[in-house]
């Protein structure tokens, strides 16, 4: 190469530069994260070089590393690796040409039975990112393999001192960047988009990324403490996660992920709500930090990684929303979490008995918000019954000990144990041996109205016509106690005392020692409610 050439781009590039620079990546600091990127496939590259040519690659070892070193006062940033490097005219043709991918290129060539996951260019495009400051384009003076660009559509390609093999970037910052020649600012973004990058990154000498990306290793090359420690960086806390869900798959997606379920959440103190917890990776880079979408809202209590090949680099927060693919992946992943989540409780049913005291709210707000899940997330919900204090069963097992004549599942919404014990409308069922559902939340009732069904089962209250039927179908004939003229004296007593608070009064052989109940399409706790939405009465 010789020194210092200058080069155009062409005309088309130039333009292209514009729209690429202002469409394509909404955060301007990526474009350390694309260079980063850059430097790991081209060493990535060597690797497989030294596998299949090794003639082609030099003795002695020269390690492979990112160099990245910034310096305040010339305001530059410098990016070495030992990676491949380019030649004077793959330079021209991955730089001059936008879209061009010397790294899709290479994966072409490569055989189908080879992995490809570590190499993450194919677009093209990443190079670019480095031009987003525009007007002016970022000036870059590259030695050895990469060139400069003043701004004018021209750049430079030149040889670099101490450099044995790679590429060497220098960056000339414009004043409107003079923040990328801080280490801490620098740092930071390192940290936050290229924390997992298979090769070690030096900034000003002193290692970055010293976090293994767990997501994509082995199961069981993962110990319970690597966990922990995983799981408090993406946290960002000291706590210790009740589950870790480890979940891995390749048809019809490509999908490694990381979920973590924390030992408790904040939300319950009243501290605001919670932000989702997950991000999004592609090959081990950053896309985006905690992705709205990826899981629904109601999980957002699960701190992870996703890691998708499938999703491209630079899709923006805009275009993360309503990605179809994200959908999918979402849609796989939720399953998954649920399922697991079931095999924990059948697993070790004392500690998912706790998670799910403590997170039950979660699953319920999805049951009434999250339609497509309501049936999954029933299985998850716990309840105390009638028949058994302090304990707490699913709707499965209440279903499973039903009496052989009992159509529905029955709850009744009371605010404690002790109250529903002496409810009379529960009375007939505690009469019969029917376990009822105690309800102590009063979000409770509409969750399970919004369920309607478990299975071919029916959820009702004890209050509703449904049970009042069931009661009169299973009961023993009696004698009338009081003569047919009396109760119809006594009932237009009552209708006329009650006027039009109540439609009907009506005599029942309910087995109850109670003298009189309300019966209603809608419970108590609802029509609490509505009274409190009728003006005035609130
Ligand atoms: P992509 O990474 O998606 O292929 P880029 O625009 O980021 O697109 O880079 C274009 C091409 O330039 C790469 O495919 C690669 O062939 C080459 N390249 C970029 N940076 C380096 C580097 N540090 N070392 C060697 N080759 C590089
Ligand atoms: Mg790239």
């Amino acid at each position: 190469i010789g020194l210092s050439e200058k080069l155009n781009f062409q005309t088309e590039t130039q333009k292209i530069l514009h729209i690429v620079a202002e469409s394509l990546y909404t955060e301007k600091e990526v474009f350390i994260r694309e260079l980063i990127s850059n430097s790991s496939d081209a060493m990535e590259k060597v690797r497989h070089a030294q596998l299949t040519k090794p003639e082609l690659i030099e003795e002695g070892s020269i390690p492979f590393e990112i160099k990245i070193s910034t310096d305040d006062d010339k305001k530059t940033l410098i990016i070495q690796d030992s990676g491949i490097g380019m030649t004077k005219e793959e330079m021209i043709k991955n730089l001059g040409n936008i879209g061009y991918s010397g790294s899709s290129e290479f994966l072409k060539k490569l055989g189908e039975s080879q992995d490809k996951s570590s190499i993450i260019g194919q677009f093209g495009v990443g190079f670019y990112s480095c031009f987003m400051f525009t007007p002016n384009l970022l000036p870059l003076v590259q030695r050895v393999i990469f060139g400069e660009s003043d701004g004018s559509g021209s750049y430079t390609i030149s040889e670099a001192d101490n450099v044995s093999r790679g590429t060497k970037i220098i960056i000339h910052l414009k004043p409107n960047s003079y923040e990328y020649s801080k280490k801490s600012t620098v740092e930071n973004i390192i940290k936050k988009y290229s924390s997992f990058v298979g090769f070690p990154i030096l900034l000003n000498g002193t290692a970055v990324n010293t976090i293994r990306p767990l997501w994509t290793l082995n199961k069981n090359a993962i110990t319970e403490e690597d966990h922990k420690q995983f799981f408090q960086y993406l946290s960002k806390s000291y706590d210790t996660p009740s589950y870790h869900i480890h979940f891995s798959t390749d048809t019809p997606l490509s999908i490694r992920s990381i979920f973590y379920v924390p030992s408790q959440h904040m939300e319950k103190y009243g501290m605001g709500k919670m932000e989702p917890g997950v991000s999004l990776f592609s090959r081990k880079v950053l896309i985006q930090q905690k992705a709205k979408g990826i899981l629904p809202d109601w999980l957002r209590f699960i701190r992870g990684v996703v890691d998708s090949e499938d999703i491209p680099l630079n899709v923006s927060r805009e275009h993360l929303q309503d990605n179809g693919l994200i959908q999918r992946i979402s849609s796989v992943l939720v399953k998954r979490i649920l399922k697991n989540l079931s095999e924990e409780a059948k697993k070790d049913p004392a500690k998912y008995n706790n998670f799910i005291k403590e997170f039950g709210g979660f699953f319920k707000e999805g049951i009434i918000t999250d339609f497509k899940w309501k049936d999954d997330i029933s299985k998850l919900l716990r309840f105390e019954t009638s028949d058994k204090a302090d304990e707490i069963c699913s709707l499965e097992e209440y279903v499973s000990r039903m009496k052989p004549n009992q159509d529905h599942i029955f709850f009744v919404s009371v605010p404690n144990r002790t109250v529903g014990q002496l409810s009379p409308y529960y009375e007939p069922f505690k009469l019969k041996g029917i376990e009822v559902l105690f309800l102590y939340n009063q979000v409770d009732e509409f969750v399970l109205s919004q369920l309607g069904y478990f299975g071919d089962k029916k959820i009702v209250s004890v209050e509703s016509k449904e049970a009042e039927e069931f009661l009169l179908s299973n009961q023993e004939k009696k004698d009338q106690t009081l003569s047919q003229a009396d109760i119809d004296k006594f009932l237009s007593w009552v209708q006329e005392v009650a006027g039009e608070k109540v439609s009907t009064a009506k005599a029942t052989t309910r087995e109850i020692s109670s003298p009189a109940i309300v019966i209603d399409h809608e419970s108590a706790t609802f029509r609490r409610m509505y009274k409190m939405l009728e003006p005035g009465k609130a």
